[in-house]
């Protein structure tokens, strides 16, 4: 499921008509991000944590078809039934048909961003059944009818006097309340009688582990707990490059994990399941949906060591400043902007350009993905292979020219000198995006004049 916007920069003008909300929205995430760094900082071993991390799902991304099986082998063995879903469609109606089976007309869900993927939500709603989202964020974008904005924080962008409206419209609370203790006792409470009266529990997965064919799920709520514990059916939905190979290793995503995404030593429950509980049942759905494809292209099948921690969305100065619902693609950030193109390069062909290509997104990556790099060969695809505004190609043949001509050069430095010192409205003006929100410092001289006056001097 995607956004309403066609691009990008259509999305990003629209959150920023309020500039408040990109000032809080910026704030909100650089405050996460500084958690992040000191709680990384405290450990010493980090980096090498992340080259292990990186390195297991290098192995386990490359021998994933045996990983695999073994894992679907073991789940078995465990009294879990295990399926197969080529994509989208074959997932939903996978999901329905053990639904339909067994009357089921009430959902809770857990976060899952595979289920948003694959637009499980509107596929079972047009079946009759009511999927509720447990996680909170995730029950106000619901309310709100809305997507997720974040990948971790899915309701970031709301205020809590927004929450407040929402909450007072659909559970009835004080007119006016804003206070996030009321409002989350108000939903506890709401949620409490969803849990106690639905027939199945839907959740995603963030670690299955082959040699076991367990699988963990990460939480602060303990919504998936709740849903799984006490409903009858248990399906469980996973993207198939969430499988690591041994038990051992889950210790060193768990650490990177939490750290990453919101500062935390560790998420508050990290839940195993194995095997259904006396009298109840228990699915995993294995989803394909375009993986095996990213696989086999060599320069972005790194996207797939992802952990969905959201690090790089709270770095990533673009995503703070126009939004998760700016993004064409269900995935937001710079990991949705590397994961979209592989699935439909027309239709996102915007989101590579979301990018400063500042590499800090890289930098912060707990499996050590390339993220810039892929931006930048996802930008050279996107040029070769669409139409993509055109005259970006056109600027930077020219820019290619200019650059390659001293002559050229120096002259364009001068003409631009006489240019920025000329009426304002030149340069501030509609047709002129760079102008919005920026100021140009007044130039004094070019720089060839300068170097030519102290080039020679500050050389000796
Ligand atoms: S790409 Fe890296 S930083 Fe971004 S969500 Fe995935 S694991 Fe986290």
């Amino acid at each position: 499921m995607s956004t309403q916007y066609k691009t990008h920069q259509e999305g990003a003008k629209q959150f920023n008509k309020n500039p408040d909300r990109v000032t809080w929205h910026d704030k909100a995430l650089w405050f996460v991000r500084e958690k992040r760094d000191k709680s990384a900082h405290s450990i010493p071993e980090w980096e090498e944590l992340r080259e292990i991390a990186s390195q297991i799902k290098a192995h386990s991304l490359s021998n994933l078809n045996g990983y695999l099986m073994q894992f679907e082998e073991k789940a078995n063995a465990n009294g879990v039934h295990v399926h197969w879903a080529k994509d989208a469609q074959e997932h939903n109606e996978i999901v329905h048909s053990i639904l339909a089976k067994h009357e089921v007309k009430n959902v809770v869900k857990s976060k899952s961003m595979l289920t948003e993927e694959c637009g499980l939500n509107p596929y079972l709603n047009d079946k009759g059944i009511e999927v509720v989202d447990t996680d909170l964020g995730e029950r106000i974008v619901q309310l709100a009818n809305e997507h997720p904005s974040h990948i971790v924080l899915p309701a970031i962008h709301k205020k809590k006097e927004e929450v407040g409206e929402l909450f007072h419209k659909h559970l009835n609370t004080e007119k006016g309340a804003s206070d996030p203790t009321y409002l989350t006792g108000a939903a506890r409470e709401h949620l409490r009688e969803k849990f106690l009266n639905a027939d199945a529990a839907i959740t995603g997965i963030n670690f299955a582990i082959a040699e076991t064919g367990g699988f963990v799920v990460c939480t602060n709520e303990g919504n998936v707990d709740m849903g799984a514990n006490l409903a009858p059916v248990h399906i469980a939905c996973m993207g198939i490059e969430k499988l690591i190979p041994k038990v051992e290793h889950l210790g060193v995503f768990l650490r990177l994990l939490a750290r990453s995404a919101t500062g935390q030593a560790i998420t508050t429950y990290s839940s195993h399941f194995h095997k259904p509980a006396d009298g109840k049942e228990l699915h995993i759905v294995l989803v394909d949906n375009g993986r095996t494809e990213q696989l086999g292209r060599e320069d972005f099948r790194k996207s797939l060591n992802c952990i969905r921690c959201g690090a790089c969305m709270n770095t990533c100065p673009i995503y703070r400043r126009s939004g998760g619902h700016s993004y064409t693609y269900t995935i937001p950030g710079p990991i949705g902007a590397i994961l979209s193109p592989g699935k439909d390069l027309k239709k996102h062909s915007s989101l590579p350009f979301a990018s400063t290509l500042c590499g800090s997104c890289s930098d912060v990556c707990p499996v050590k993905i390339d993220i810039h790099m892929q931006l930048y060969k996802w930008r050279q695809l996107v040029m070769k292979e669409t139409n993509y505004d055109k005259s970006k190609q056109i600027g930077m043949k020219f820019a290619g020219k200019a650059m390659g001509s001293p002559t050229l050069f120096n002259l364009i430095g001068k003409m631009g000198n006489i240019f920025l010192k000329g009426p304002r409205a030149l340069i501030y003006n509609g047709l002129n995006a760079w102008g919005i929100d920026r100021e140009l410092p007044v130039p004094t001289e070019t720089f060839d004049d300068w170097y030519k006056q102290n080039g020679k001097k500050n050389e000796q």
